[in-house]
């Protein structure tokens, strides 16, 4: 299993799509290709998989574009709705039943956070009206009583423990007797170091004596691949009903915690974002997924990617027009092209400038690309920042290096003196433009 790899390959895969250089059903079905590897090794069900990446294909080729919407930005925005609704379309409450008591256990590995966000849920409740109390049913750990209680005193809370007792089973029960008048009793049980047998049972076996309305995971956001197998090995004992996924506070993606959702089928429900007892966040779909995928809080993707594009481009049409130009610079911009778009957009974002360039020239731009960016590797410095120096053998040291023809190699050349030139005119017209009051946008 290679679950933490999950965020990262999703990531991997998008990102494949931001960089293309051109949008196609090819590039679509590659894509495809990667996610499907990514949920697969991931160990989401087969059946779930195909349906999520049947849907993804369809809506990425067939669904007409909005305007002003690329193929682009449709395909990163249908993959993301696709995984927003794999872990929830809406964010899910923890349903409290009002006018009676509501047991929410929590269980998971030692320190994955269990306490920290016991004494979190109860500040929640509390914040919302509602009389929570805490138990301590950590009968392993020295010292489990004394930091959950000295939290429930921080906020407030009532508080049940009995330290130096052995059977957290009957721990449990009493305690959960003694808070038989709140409404909502969070129940904190031991950890150990890993999925050990002694603690599943014992986490059973407390289910089975209590009854509570919820079982809460608390899987750590940092774990990656150990996500899964943790989850699975509590969901087998008792019935998870909901995730929490801590210390997302950090640079963890989470990409593990979506690995627990397909290995227990229960959905997240809040995310601890620090170790303070307010760092407690409902969990929202979107803005987890806009995390796993790298992109921040994805809620305006869209916009995002167009926004990034637009960055890019504002640096870059004014290097490109500073003059000075380079095949070093050429190379730049191959790169820049590769990773936004084709140049004719590039030069459609410079307000006042309609520059046409023929289209076979960009074709061309666009198709060889690679080809050329192997070529200018195989110059020297020398030969990049003064290219008049290139003579028949340099030309042909060249198109070995790279592997491509003396031909190939001309006709770089060639494109780099006609890019020289269009820049040129292009700084002319800028200069009479640059008395007006425009931001490149
Ligand atoms: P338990 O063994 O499962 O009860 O875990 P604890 O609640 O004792 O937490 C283990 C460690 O993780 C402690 O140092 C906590 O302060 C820390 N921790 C818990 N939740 C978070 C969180 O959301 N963010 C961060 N940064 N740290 C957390
Ligand atoms: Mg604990």
């Amino acid at each position: 299993m290679v679950l933490e790899k999950l965020g990262s390959s999703l990531y991997d895969a998008i990102r494949k799509v931001i960089r293309a250089p051109i949008v196609d059903a090819d590039l679509v079905k590659e894509l495809i290709r990667d996610f499907q590897r990514a949920l697969l090794q991931a160990d989401v069900k087969v059946q779930l998989v195909m349906e999520l990446s049947q849907n993804i294909e369809k809506r990425a080729l067939d669904e007409e574009l909005p305007p002003g919407i690329s193929r682009r930005e449709h395909v990163v925005k249908v993959v993301y709705e696709a995984l927003t609704r794999f872990v929830g379309e809406k964010p899910m409450p923890l349903e409290i039943m009002p006018g009676r008591q509501n047991v929410l256990m929590l269980i998971g590995i030692q320190g994955s956070g269990k306490t920290t966000q016991a004494a979190k849920l109860a500040r929640y409740f509390q914040k919302r009206g509602l009389k929570p109390a805490l138990i301590c049913a950590d009968t392993f750990r020295p010292g489990a009583y004394d930091q959950l209680q000295q939290l429930a005193e921080s906020i407030n809370v009532d508080f049940y423990g009995e330290p130096g007792e052995k059977d957290p089973v009957a721990l449990a029960r009493r305690g959960v007797k003694e808070f038989g008048d709140h409404e909502v009793v969070i129940l904190d049980t031991s950890g150990r170091h890993k999925e050990e047998k002694s603690l599943i049972i014992e986490m059973q076996q407390i289910a089975r004596a209590v009854k509570p309305q919820e079982i809460i995971l608390v899987l750590d956001g940092t774990i990656g691949q150990q996500a899964a197998a943790q989850a699975m090995a509590f969901n087998e004992a008792t019935d998870v009903g909901s995730i929490i996924v801590s210390k997302l506070d950090g640079s963890a993606r989470g990409g593990g915690a979506l690995s627990g959702v397909a290995a227990t089928g229960a959905p997240i429900k809040f995310i601890g974002t620090g170790e303070k007892i307010e760092d407690l966040e409902a969990f929202v779909p979107s803005r987890f997924i806009g995390r796993l995928l790298g992109m921040g809080d994805i809620e305006g993707l869209v916009a995002k990617v167009k926004e990034a594009e637009v960055q890019v481009t504002d640096k870059d049409v004014n290097a490109m027009l500073s003059g000075k130009f380079t095949i070093a610079d050429m190379y730049q911009q191959f790169e820049t092209m590769r990773s936004m778009g084709p140049l004719q957009k590039v030069l459609s974002m410079v307000p006042g400038l309609n520059y046409q360039l023929p289209q076979s020239d960009l074709d061309v731009a666009e198709e060889r690309l690679d080809r050329w960016k192997y070529i200018i590797e195989s110059m020297t410095v020398e030969e990049r920042e003064n290219p008049k120096i290139l003579n028949a053998s340099r030309t042909k040291r060249i198109a070995r290096g790279s592997g491509t023809e003396e031909r190939e190699v001309r006709e770089l050349i060639k494109q780099y003196n006609a890019m020289r030139k269009m820049l040129r005119q292009l700084k002319g017209r800028r200069r009479m433009l640059q008395r007006m009051p425009f931001k490149l946008r």
